[in-house]
């Protein structure tokens, strides 16, 4: 039973984030921009929110000090990233309203969790099977191979995974993921991948954004497109019905991301999706909302945790959203670091550039991203090729 303010918690309230990333920090200016202080629990002195946030609490996410100075200055508390530690989340709703809950954010946490999740809420996903000892090893059934082993937890970016394609290499897989608890999955022609973004209130109101048509590349989100261009209004349809489904069936309160693989039908038929993994926040395929349409994930996670009503969101403006890597900044092999040419990109049309205040570029470390906008799909995917040419 965790305490649940009565009434919306207003402008001027406190809102706490677990994490200091470029997400909490684009929390926190649409917190700001209602009206709310804000307090930031990351231990980088330097983290992205944390630099503009009202508070930063340097904290490790487990320290119980931390814990209770946030519990004590914000009046409710969410997470930007999904592997802050469940029991942190726990503790702090002892004290405060937390959205999402800790136990929401334990399944997302886990991919064989999530899996069960998906399939509880009637949703369909790869064919998988959880490897935790030697004899579920051996036990694998061939049907799953070539597959994907991926490790259950702490996963991310294409990170803890490995593309094996007979038992061999699973079991050398295995051994190299340190014999970590993992879900191996059949590889899926993928058609293409889609993403869909809900926020659930406290009371059960469901609202979504339309269907992302995303493009990954080396496991690393790089492009997302709104509307999905190669999506039918059926699918699309479906796939909002899986987010809610899922979304209803954790019994979720906040802004949640479910991200499907679109594949071919065996028989010829409709496309059909299958449930990839969801994460318990706004999410990278989602940060074209903040240009494209007339609410952003960030001000519906700020609405749903306080409990103010979840306008339904509306896609203004046709746009692509180039994720910008570090690699950008990078020449000579990662010995110079050079600006990219801002004022050239700035002078598209519709071009809206958001940099997340790294000071280190890295490869394949999320810098920024760059939402084009344009009045109809053509315009904006021209302005994305040009701008894509400016980056080189
Ligand atoms: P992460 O948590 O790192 O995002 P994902 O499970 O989403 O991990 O995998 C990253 C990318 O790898 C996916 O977006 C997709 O392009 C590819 N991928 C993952 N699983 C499969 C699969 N079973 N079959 C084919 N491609 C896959
Ligand atoms: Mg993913």
């Amino acid at each position: 039973t965790q305490p649940r303010a009565d009434r919306p918690l207003l402008p001027g309230a406190t809102l706490g984030v677990m994490g200091g990333g470029q997400l909490g920090r684009m929390f926190v200016h649409a917190a700001q921009a209602l009206g709310y202080r804000t307090a930031v629990l990351d231990p980088d002195p330097d983290s992205p929110a944390g630099l503009v946030s009202h508070r930063h609490i340097q904290a490790d996410y487990l320290d119980p000090v931390g814990l209770a100075l946030l519990a004590d200055v914000a009046d409710a508390v969410t997470t930007e990233f999904e592997n802050v530690p469940a029991q942190s989340l726990r503790v702090l709703a002892e004290r405060r309203p937390v959205a999402p809950a800790g136990d929401a954010v334990a399944i997302c946490q886990d991919r064989a969790d999530e899996k069960a999740h998906f399939s509880r809420a009637g949703v369909p996903c790869a064919p998988h099977a959880v490897i935790r000892t030697e004899a579920d090893l051996a036990a694998v059934p061939a049907g799953l191979l070539p597959g994907i082993l991926k490790t259950a937890r702490m996963g991310y970016d294409g990170k803890g995974q490995a593309r094996v394609n007979d038992a061999a290499e699973l079991a050398a897989a295995w051994q190299r993921l340190g014999r970590v608890a993992c879900v191996l999955e059949q590889r899926l022609p993928l058609l293409r991948e889609l993403s869909v973004i809900v926020a659930r209130g406290a009371d059960g109101q469901l609202v979504n954004f339309p269907v992302q048509q995303n493009l990954h590349r080396d496991g690393i989100l790089a492009v997302t497109e709104v509307p999905a261009p190669d999506v039918s209004p059926q699918l699309a349809q479906q796939a909002v019905q899986c987010a809610a489904a899922i979304a209803a069936e954790l019994g979720y309160v906040g802004v949640l991301c479910v991200e499907f693989f679109v594949l071919a039908d065996d028989d010829g038929g409709e496309p059909r999706l299958v449930a990839n993994e969801m994460a318990p926040r706004p999410h990278n395929s989602g940060h074209y909302t903040l240009n494209a349409c007339d609410i952003s994930q960030f001000e519906l996670q700020v609405r749903a945790m306080t409990g103010l009503p979840l306008a339904p969101p509306r896609l203004h403006s046709c746009c692509v959203m180039l994720n910008l890597l570090g690699d950008l900044w990078l020449r000579d092999g990662g010995s110079t670091q050079v600006t990219p040419p801002w004022e050239q990109v700035l002078a598209l049309p519709g071009a809206h550039l958001h940099l997340y205040g790294k000071a280190d570029a890295r490869p394949g470390r999320k810098m920024g991203h760059l939402t084009l906008t344009g009045p109809n799909a053509e315009a904006a995917r021209d302005t994305a090729l040009r701008a894509a040419a400016l980056l080189g």
